[in-house]
C-alpha cells in the first residue's frame, strides 16, 4: 500500500514530463465513479482499504471534517510502476453532470485524458454521451472502463456469448460517439478496441478489472472469471487481476503525457499568439518558459483560505513567487505550492509545467483565472474571459427555516459564490433579504442543491425566481423644474436617451473614454448602470453642491419611476440651476431630492420603456432535431442567429428573453431525449414590446409592495 512518504518520490518522477498523466473520470450518474475513486484513494493509502466500496469517501471526508482536517475533493497524485518505470497519475475531480457554468469545461481543460466509465447493465446513457462529447471538444483523449460486469454474471446470469455481445455493443456505441463528435485526426486514432488497449472491463465494487494486456500477462480467460463467480471465489479476483492496476496501466500506456498533449491541446484551448514566447513555451510544456497556470476550481479551506487547483502549462511556481491574476487584474504572492493527496494537500514548495498544482495565498483568485508571472502580464491572453454577473439577471431570495441558522447560511453562500464565479450574493439593505443571483434558472437550482450537499440539515426557504429589468426612455423629455423642500433652490433638468455610441463606449472602455462632442456640455458623472450626468448651464459649482447634485442623480438612477428597477441608458442634462446664496439653505437635504424629482419627472415625459435581459443561447443537437429546436425557440419569443453543421450534429445559436427560459432545460431534455447540450449566458438588454410592458410593470410593483398606478409626471413638477 502506498503512503504519504511517496511525495518525495513523486517530485522526483515528475521531473521527467513523459512520466506524468493528467486524467479525470467521467460517467453517467450511478455508473460507479465514486466507488472507483474510493478504490484508487484506498490503493494510494489515503483512506483505509476496508472502507473503499463500503463507505463512500464523502462520508469519510465528512467524518474528517468533524475532526477539523480537510476539504472536499477527490484530486489525487498516484505513483505507479509499469515495466520497472515509475509514473505519476494526477487524477482530477471532474463534475459528473452537465452544467453550463463552465465547471465541467474548466475541469476538462486541465486534464489530457478521461476514463469514461460505463455501467455494463445500463450501457451508454445520455450523460455518457454528453460528457464524452465535452471531453472530445476539449481534445481530451478517452479510454473506456466497462464497470459492473459482476452484475452481468451474478444477477443477469448471462452466458459467455451474451456477455461478449453486450460488451461489443457498448464499444461500438462508444465509437459512434467518437465518430460523430471527434475531430478528424483524433476520430480514427482515438477509437476504442481491445487490441489498442484502451478498453477495460471489471467491477469497481469487487475491485477486479482487466484489459487485453492483463489477459495476456496473467494468462486469464473471461471464462475463469465466470467460474470464479460460480464458485463464490470472486474475492480472489482482486488479488489476481486488481482493478486499480488495470486502470493505471491503461492510463499510462495509452493516454498522452503533457508534452504530447499540449502540442495539440493548446491551439484548441488558448486563443493567444502561438508564436509568442508564452505560446511556444506552452506548446512545448517548457518548464523554463514563463509561468502560466490555468485555474480550474477554487475551494475555501477553513484553515488555509482559498485553494486554487490548476494546471501549469509552462514555467514553474514556488512558495513566495509573485504572480499576476489576469482576470482580476491584481498582483499576489503564492503562499504555498502543494500537490493533492485525496482530501489532503502535501506541501512541495515547488512544481513545474505539466502538473496539477494546488496554490494558496491568492486572495482574489476565482475559478477560470489565468495566473501568469509578472514579466508577462501585459502580453498574456486569458484561458477564459470570465464575464462576471455584474448585473444580477435572475435572482431568488433565500432564508433559513430556522432563523438561528442565518450565520451558517451566510457563511455557506459566501463559499458558494467564491467557488462559482457566476454566482452572486447580495443583501437587500431595505428589506434585509439575502438574494442569490445567477445566470439562469438551472444555475440557481444547482446552487441551491449544493446547499443541501454541504449542509444536509440546513433547511432553507427559496422564493420564486425573479428577473431583473431596467427602465429607460425612448425620446427627449420635457424640461422639468423642481424646487427644493425649503423652496429656496430651483433645478431644471431634461433627460434623453443616451446615444448607442456612448452606451457602447461605457460598456467596453469605461468612463474615461467618453467624449461628448458637444461643446456646451460638460460631463459631471457616470453612474454604474450606464447613465450620465452633463451640465449645460456653464456654471461653476462648489464641491459640496456638485456632490449633492451627483448624489441626487445616482439616487434617481438606482430606482426608476416605472417599477423601481434601475435606470439604464439615460442622459441627464442640467438646464438651469439656481441655488440660494446661503450655504445653510442649500446642502444635500435640499439639493438631492430636488435633482431626483426633476429627473424622474422629465423621465415620465420621455416615453419611458422597460428593458428585459436577453440570453445568448447555444444548443448542439443531432441533425434530425434542428426543426424541433428552432420551433421551441420561436415559441419562446427567441430568434435564431445561426445554424452551423459540425459533423452529424448542428450548433444552433440564438437569443431568447430570460423570462422565457423558465423550464427550457426540461423541455430541451425531453425533446432531445437528453442529447441536446446547451449553454446560455446573459447577452444584452432589449426593449420589451409595448403590449407586454404594462402587465410586467404592474406585477413588479405588486411584488415590491408599490401602489399599482405609476405616478404622473405632473406630481414631480413644483
Ligand atoms: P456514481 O454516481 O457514478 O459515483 O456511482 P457510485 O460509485 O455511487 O455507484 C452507484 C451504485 O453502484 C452504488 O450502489 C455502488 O455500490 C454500485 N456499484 C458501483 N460499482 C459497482 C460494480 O462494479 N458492481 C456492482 N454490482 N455495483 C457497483
Amino acid at each position: 500500500m502506498l503512503k504519504f512518504g511517496q511525495t518525495e518520490q513523486i517530485l522526483e518522477v515528475i521531473r521527467d514530463k513523459r512520466k506524468i498523466r493528467n486524467v479525470g473520470i467521467i460517467a453517467h450518474i450511478d455508473h460507479g465513479k465514486t466507488t472507483l475513486t474510493d478504490l484508487l484513494l484506498a490503493e494510494a493509502g489515503l483512506i483505509p482499504y476496508n472502507l473503499a466500496g463500503e463507505m463512500r469517501v464523502l462520508d469519510y471526508l465528512r467524518e474528517e471534517q468533524r475532526r477539523g482536517i480537510t476539504i472536499k475533493t477527490a484530486n489525487i497524485s498516484l505513483l505507479h510502476e509499469v515495466n520497472g518505470e515509475k509514473y505519476v497519475v494526477n487524477l482530477v475531480d471532474t463534475p459528473g453532470h452537465v452544467d453550463f457554468t463552465g465547471k465541467v469545461t474548466r475541469a476538462l481543460r486541465i486534464i489530457d485524458g478521461a476514463i469514461v466509465l460505463v455501467d455494463a447493465v445500463e450501457e451508454i446513457m445520455a450523460q455518457t454521451e454528453v460528457v464524452t462529447r465535452q471531453a472530445l471538444n476539449e481534445r481530451v483523449k478517452p479510454v473506456l472502463l466497462i464497470n459492473k460486469v459482476d452484475r452481468l454474471i451474478r444477477e443477469l446470469k448471462l452466458s459467455d456469448e451474451e456477455i461478449r455481445r453486450k460488451l461489443s455493443r457498448i464499444i461500438q456505441d462508444f465509437n459512434s460517439i467518437i465518430d460523430v463528435y471527434g475531430e478528424p485526426p483524433f476520430r480514427d486514432e482515438w477509437k476504442i478496441s481491445a487490441s489498442r488497449g484502451n478498453v477495460a472491463l471489471g467491477s469497481a465494487l469487487h475491485k477486479w478489472g482487466l484489459t487485453l494486456e492483463t489477459v495476456r500477462k496473467r494468462n486469464i480467460k473471461f471464462s475463469d472469471i465466470i467460474e470464479a463467480y460460480k464458485n463464490e471465489e470472486w474475492v480472489r479476483l482482486q488479488e489476481v487481476i486488481p482493478l486499480h492496476k488495470a486502470i493505471l496501466e491503461m492510463v499510462i500506456n495509452v493516454l498522452p503525457n503533457p508534452i504530447e498533449a499540449q502540442k495539440y491541446r493548446i491551439p484548441n484551448i488558448w486563443k493567444g499568439n502561438l508564436n509568442s514566447e508564452i505560446g511556444k513555451a506552452m506548446l512545448k510544456c517548457d518548464p523554463k518558459g514563463p509561468t502560466s497556470i490555468c485555474v480550474a476550481s477554487v475551494k475555501l479551506d477553513p484553515k488555509d483560505g482559498l485553494i486554487a487547483t490548476g494546471r501549469i502549462f509552462s514555467g514553474e511556481i514556488r512558495n513566495g513567487d509573485p504572480v499576476y491574476l489576469l482576470n482580476a487584474g491584481v498582483k499576489c504572492v503564492v503562499q504555498q505550492v502543494s500537490v493533492y493527496m485525496g482530501a489532503f494537500r502535501e506541501s512541495t514548495g515547488w512544481l513545474d509545467s505539466g502538473n496539477i498544482v494546488a496554490l494558496s495565498g491568492l486572495k482574489s483568485i476565482r475559478a477560470g483565472e489565468t495566473v501568469i508571472d509578472l514579466n508577462h502580464k501585459d502580453v498574456m491572453v486569458p484561458f477564459e474571459e470570465i464575464t462576471y454577473v455584474s448585473e444580477p439577471v435572475i435572482t431568488v431570495s433565500i432564508e433559513p427555516k430556522d432563523p438561528r441558522d442565518l450565520p451558517r447560511l451566510i457563511n455557506l453562500l459566501k463559499i458558494l459564490s467564491i467557488e462559482d464565479p457566476n454566482l452572486m450574493v447580495i443583501v437587500n439593505e431595505e428589506t434585509g433579504e439575502y438574494l442569490l443571483s445567477g445566470i439562469g434558472e438551472l444555475h440557481l437550482e444547482l446552487a441551491i442543491k449544493s446547499i443541501s450537499e454541504y449542509e444536509p440539515n440546513l433547511e432553507v426557504i427559496v422564493s420564486k425566481p425573479m428577473i431583473a429589468y431596467r427602465e429607460s426612455v425612448s425620446k427627449v423629455g420635457a424640461i422639468t423644474t423642481v424646487s427644493s423642500p425649503n423652496k429656496h433652490n430651483q433645478i431644471s433638468i431634461r433627460v434623453e436617451p443616451l446615444s448607442e455610441s456612448i452606451l457602447n463606449i461605457l460598456e467596453t472602455s469605461g468612463k474615461s473614454a467618453v467624449n461628448l462632442h458637444e461643446d456646451e456640455e460638460r460631463l459631471l458623472a457616470v453612474e454604474k448602470n450606464k447613465n450620465i450626468l452633463v451640465d449645460s448651464t456653464g456654471k461653476d459649482y462648489t464641491k459640496e453642491d456638485l456632490d449633492a447634485i451627483i448624489s441626487g442623480f445616482k439616487w434617481a438612477c438606482k430606482s426608476g419611476p416605472l417599477c423601481g428597477e434601475p435606470v439604464r441608458g439615460l442622459k441627464v442634462k442640467l438646464i438651469d440651476v439656481n441655488l440660494h446664496s446661503e450655504p445653510a439653505q442649500r446642502g444635500h437635504a435640499q439639493i438631492m431630492p430636488a435633482v431626483r424629482k426633476a429627473i424622474l419627472g422629465s423621465f415620465l415625459t420621455a416615453n419611458p420603456i422597460l428593458l428585459e435581459p436577453i440570453s445568448n443561447i447555444q444548443i448542439s443537437i443531432p441533425a434530425e432535431q434542428v426543426g424541433d429546436i428552432t420551433n421551441l425557440i420561436a415559441r419562446r419569443r427567441g430568434r435564431i442567429s445561426s445554424i452551423t453543421p459540425r459533423g452529424l450534429i448542428f450548433i444552433v445559436n440564438g437569443f431568447i428573453p430570460l423570462a422565457e427560459s423558465f423550464g427550457l432545460a426540461d423541455e430541451l431534455r425531453s425533446i432531445s431525449s437528453g442529447r441536446a447540450f446547451w449553454q446560455s449566458r446573459f447577452s444584452h438588454w432589449e426593449r420589451i414590446p409595448d403590449n407586454r410592458m404594462l402587465q410586467i410593470i404592474h406585477s413588479v410593483r405588486k411584488r415590491k409592495g408599490l401602489p399599482v398606478e405609476i405616478s404622473d409626471a405632473k406630481n414631480f413638477a413644483p
